[in-house]
């Protein structure tokens, strides 16, 4: 984390005080790699709550654990778990600055493109399946080339045509957000984020994003002489607007 409060507040007044503030507590303590950022600004704002400083510096801490994919949530049980051991009113107090970054009417179970995973890139624009999709997509390749291995990212809506893979198969795993799987003929599979689908060869199916979520997947092609994918007809919004 770039920090220079210390600098901007106090340079003048307090060099030293200034130095410490900035390079090494918002330096090197906060960029220590053992624990993740995420996982810092739980431990941040836990601490603060315990203390029962709940002024701007709070807000700036909670604004923090949103930007690094905290969601409503999360928030919401990790101050209701902290007030279990810090007392009742610092649960209000946190619970009204988290109101004003959370906002009160987000959606829980969406993802947003910040929910998406940090793990994997998200990839460029998929333009050159574009034609096989409703809405946008994009792709990560992953590893070698020849591995046919992707991470593929849905905007809310998105999903591809009904298409089969001809000879070898495809596995999906599924990393984030919300999504659905359908086999030609059969109900359509809620999907979520550990949720592994094994797609036979020669069977017709589509794979996208729920309505009100981002969603991701790895895409793996079962290696196979001779295999191939065959493009068919788009899911129709009839379809599509059929599942919740
Ligand atoms: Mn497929």
């Amino acid at each position: 984390m770039k920090q220079t409060a210390g600098h901007d507040q106090l340079g003048k007044f307090a060099p030293e005080f200034a130095h410490l503030n900035d390079d090494v507590l918002f330096g090197e303590v906060w960029d220590q790699e053992a624990i993740d950022t995420k996982t810092k600004c739980i431990l941040t704002v836990t601490a603060l709550m315990a203390q029962g400083i709940t002024d701007s510096s709070l807000k700036y801490h909670l604004q923090n654990a949103k930007n690094n994919g905290v969601t409503r949530e999360e928030i919401a049980a990790i101050i209701t778990h902290v007030t279990m051991y810090s007392g009742w009113p610092k649960g209000w107090a946190v619970f009204n600055l988290a109101k004003e970054v959370w906002g009160e009417d987000e959606d829980t179970t969406a993802a947003t493109p910040q929910g998406l995973s940090k793990d994997f890139p998200m990839g460029e624009p998929n333009t050159a399946y574009a034609q096989y999709f409703v809405g946008n997509s994009y792709l990560a390749p992953l590893g070698d080339p020849q591995l046919g291995a992707a991470n593929v990212t849905f905007e809310p809506g998105c999903r591809n045509n009904w298409h089969i893979h001809h000879k070898g198969g495809q596995v999906l795993i599924c990393i984030a957000g919300r999504g659905w799987y359908q086999e030609w003929g059969k109900p359509a599979q809620e999907l979520k984020p550990g949720d592994v689908v094994s797609i036979p060869p020669e069977v017709k199916h589509w794979h996208g994003a729920a309505k009100d979520s981002w969603f991701q997947h790895i895409a793996m092609h079962v290696p196979v002489e001779g295999a191939s994918n065959e493009w068919l007809e788009a899911v129709t919004d009839e379809d599509y607007d059929k599942l919740a």
